[in-house]
């Protein structure tokens, strides 16, 4: 971090402000220059709040040199992390895909899907038991039977099972889940990361609507800081001008946020799009890109889905993609993690 100093600071209010910052333990460096005299300070500067110094009267401009994330930071930890989920291993040289519906509805439709993912190829089973809709009319989910629902998808296929999570007071619910997702809306519910943090479960973290790349790796230091290091990103589009998709896509997320952090990194053409045939094209592009591992809704009857229908892949769409995608992460040298 570096701190110009306005040019009316006396000694004395240099040395107190130097005093205050020796106080979060970093080595402070005062250069005197021509026009203004500048404070660097070395170390870990990660618990000084910015906007503090800033507020500080003789402080003209502060600027961090280094990325307020340690924990999920490459600097720190060059190796890729890979999180081992029921057997299988999201991060480093495999790709995974999670497939499966948006919301969880009932026991044919789960089972009927789950069988179907898994018979196309898909490592892992997605369903929502509890759905953060934008209408409170909407349909909520099943709650505590749509996760029950998914257990028992999982006992018939194999495939370990990621649902969201929206209330910390339902925590108890997913012991049993493999990894437990936090949704775009809730990327920065603070309370609820922390105690994920002092969970030992994979968190699969949703970039939110309007959130850049650095707070979505704040909101991952959140629960890394509290001790849980198997954190998954997931990139799922954002907000912008274009209202043609549901969000827009941003593929440079994958390799920007692979030179910033050793974390994971999934990509949601579902979300991303909000139209099926968006979803392969996008699929694709992803795996391109270096994404280790997809997750896609598909649904065995997407026109009668009770949520997301129109981005919801059938069964035989969701086969004929992953052919291809398949073939395109083996191209990249990053095939399909097979257990
Ligand atoms: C979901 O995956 O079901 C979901 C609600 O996604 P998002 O949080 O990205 O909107
Ligand atoms: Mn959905």
């Amino acid at each position: 971090m570096v701190i110009v100093l306005k040019n009316s600071a006396s000694e004395k209010q240099i040395d107190e402000l130097m005093n205050w910052l020796q106080g979060f333990d970093v080595k402070t460096n005062l250069v005197h220059g021509i026009h203004s005299n500048i404070i660097g300070l070395i170390g870990d500067t990660t618990r000084i709040d910015m906007e503090s110094v800033q507020a500080k009267e003789i402080v003209e401009a502060v600027k961090r040199v280094q990325e307020p994330y340690k924990n999920a930071n490459r600097r720190f930890h060059p190796d890729d992390t890979v999180i081992e989920v029921a057997g299988r291993k999201i991060g480093g040289g495999t790709l995974n895909v999670i497939a499966g519906p948006c919301s969880v509805e009932c026991e044919e439709q789960i089972i009927t899907t789950a069988i179907a993912v898994k018979e196309a190829g898909a490592t892992m089973l997605r369903g929502g038991a509890f759905k953060p809709r934008t209408s409170p009319y909407a349909f909520q989910g099943l709650g505590k039977e749509g996760i029950d629902l998914l257990i028992q998808a999982r006992k018939v296929t194999g495939l370990p099972i990621v649902t969201e999570i929206m209330d910390l007071s339902d925590i108890d619910l997913f012991a049993d889940v493999d990894v437990v997702q936090v949704g775009a809306r809730n990327m920065q519910n603070f309370t609820l990361l922390k105690a994920l943090g002092r969970c030992d479960k994979p968190v699969l973290l949703k970039r939110g609507l309007s959130s850049t790349l650095q707070e979505l790796l704040m909101s991952a230091e959140y629960i890394m800081s509290e001790g849980n290091s198997k954190v998954i990103l997931c990139e799922r589009g954002i907000r912008t001008f274009e209202p043609a998709t549901r969000n827009t896509l941003d593929i440079s997320a994958v390799p920007l946020l692979r030179q910033k952090t050793h974390l994971p990194i999934v990509i949601d053409p579902s979300h991303a799009t909000g139209i099926a045939s968006l979803v392969e094209p996008m699929s694709l592009c992803a795996v391109a890109a270096g994404c280790d591992a997809l997750e896609i809704e598909v649904h065995n009857d997407p026109k009668n889905a009770w949520s997301d229908g129109a981005q919801s892949l059938t069964p035989a769409q969701f086969a004929e993609t992953m052919k291809k995608i398949r073939a395109m992460a083996e191209f990249c040298g990053k095939p399909l993690d097979i257990n």
